[in-house]
């Protein structure tokens, strides 16, 4: 019941990735064979040491480009100057690689398309997950049963951090006191929830907030 409030999830776990990669010395042709375990790779011919976070995306040149795909099928890229870990993107879904291992997720709507994604690259890349995902930062979404009088809300309600600037923004912002997640309260009644941990602890947030809605009579009579 609760995964189908959860409308984007974000997400970190580790995995442990063999690659292989060429030796850039000048004269070595080697082929380095490396695994994302956080030792850094070193040439067996001329020995030359390798950053791993740079060595990490040559992993990117495995996989089709952006423009060499249709929507919504997986490509990568890798920024080869600032070597900031290896992207994987299929429609909305990101997955980031760093070079010891450690991956992220984002851009999912559900805990099962997030575990589905990175199961799934990891089959691609005869990878191993050593961490389960972690979720970090998921954002969920419920609506009321009726239209809030916000003006009446922000009088009346006891949140933490509330702020209510109509002109600016047309939601409630504030935080839950007891787990300190962002809460956005809108005219609509619609509630947005961020950075939450598990879909239960969202469940309880916004049941907080429906009790208190219901308590003050903050519902406007359609
Ligand atoms: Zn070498």
């Amino acid at each position: 019941m609760s995964e189908t409030n959860v409308y984007n999830v974000q997400g970190s776990y580790r995995l442990r990735i063999p690659f292989s990669f060429d030796c850039k010395t000048d004269g070595c042709t080697e082929t380095i064979q490396t695994v994302t375990d956080g030792r850094q790779p070193v040439c067996p011919q001329c020995a030359r040491t390798y950053d791993p976070e740079k060595a990490i995306i040559e992993l990117a040149d495995q996989f089709p480009d952006e423009d060499e795909v249709e929507d919504g099928e997986l490509y990568s890229w890798a920024d080869h100057d600032s070597c900031s870990g290896v992207w994987f993107e299929r429609g909305a879904a990101t997955i980031t690689i760093w070079g010891k291992g450690k991956g992220g997720i984002s851009g999912v709507k559900t805990i099962e398309e997030a575990e589905e994604f990175v199961q799934e690259l990891a089959d691609e890349l005869g990878a191993e997950i050593t961490e389960d995902i972690e979720y970090n930062n998921m954002t969920m979404k419920w609506n009321l049963d009726g239209k809030v009088a916000l003006r009446d809300a922000f009088m009346l309600l006891d949140y933490d951090e509330m702020q209510y600037e109509p002109e600016q923004f047309p939601a409630i912002s504030c935080k839950d006191k007891v787990t300190g997640s962002h809460i956005f309260i809108y005219s609509t009644g619609c509630v947005v929830v961020v950075d939450i941990v598990e879909p239960e602890v969202g469940e309880e947030i916004f049941n907080r907030v429906k009790k208190d809605v219901e308590e003050y009579e903050l519902y406007i009579e359609l």
